[in-house]
């Protein structure tokens, strides 16, 4: 096989967003407790107004970000409009973010789909199928920036399962959203 074959996922380097608004009504986009916190100074609105606990995520069984409250087992999201159904950050007219300088790490790597090796070398770049992208081809990413982005995410989303684990092994006090909240600092 070429070079050029074997790199083929290079063109998506190419790709270039529509801002047709589909990732930002078709998914629930989960959080974690940075990307609570950035929003909370970006927004300068508490936690409760835009943090939603969802139980009806597909997530693994076993995933690390669920969270135990009381007989219920949750991810945390962005709350969604329902009429239409979106982020209730989308402007539902412009199809823009509002919170765009302050958005979640996740909206950041969205919608690249990076396959590295141990060493953070690039392997496999492509973009997520979760809902339909009408993009274009004019582009002009860098696998710097994009792995800067996902690394980031790592990170972040390591971190904060660490949080999770912790709260999930607590053995005193109220299990509720709330209390979540206020065990992560975020209330
Ligand atoms: S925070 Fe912004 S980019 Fe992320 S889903 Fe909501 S509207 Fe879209
Ligand atoms: S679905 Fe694709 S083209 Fe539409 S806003 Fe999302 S990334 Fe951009």
């Amino acid at each position: 096989m070429s070079v050029k074959g074997k790199e083929e996922w290079r063109k998506w380097l190419k790709f270039s967003c529509t801002a047709c608004g589909n990732c930002c009504r078709g998914t629930i986009v989960l959080i974690t407790a940075a990307d609570v916190r950035r929003l909370m100074e970006g927004t300068g609105r508490p936690a409760k107004e835009f943090v939603k606990f969802f139980s009806n995520v597909e997530m693994p069984k076993r995933d690390s970000l669920w969270i135990n409250l009381g007989k219920r087992r949750v991810a945390m999201g962005l709350r969604w409009e329902t009429k239409p159904k979106r982020c209730m950050f989308l402007d539902n007219e412009t199809n823009m973010c509002t919170v765009y300088e302050s958005r979640p790490v996740t909206c950041r790597t969205h919608p690249f789909d990076l396959t590295t090796n141990d060493n953070w070398g690039v392997t496999k770049l492509g973009i997520s199928d979760i809902v339909e992208c009408p993009h274009e081809w004019d582009g002009d990413h860098t696998l710097r920036d994009i792995k800067k982005a996902e690394r980031w995410n790592c990170d972040q989303v390591g971190e904060f399962e660490e949080q999770v684990k912790a709260w999930n092994r607590k053995r005193s006090g109220k299990r509720t959203a709330d209390e979540f909240l206020k065990f992560c600092g975020l209330a």
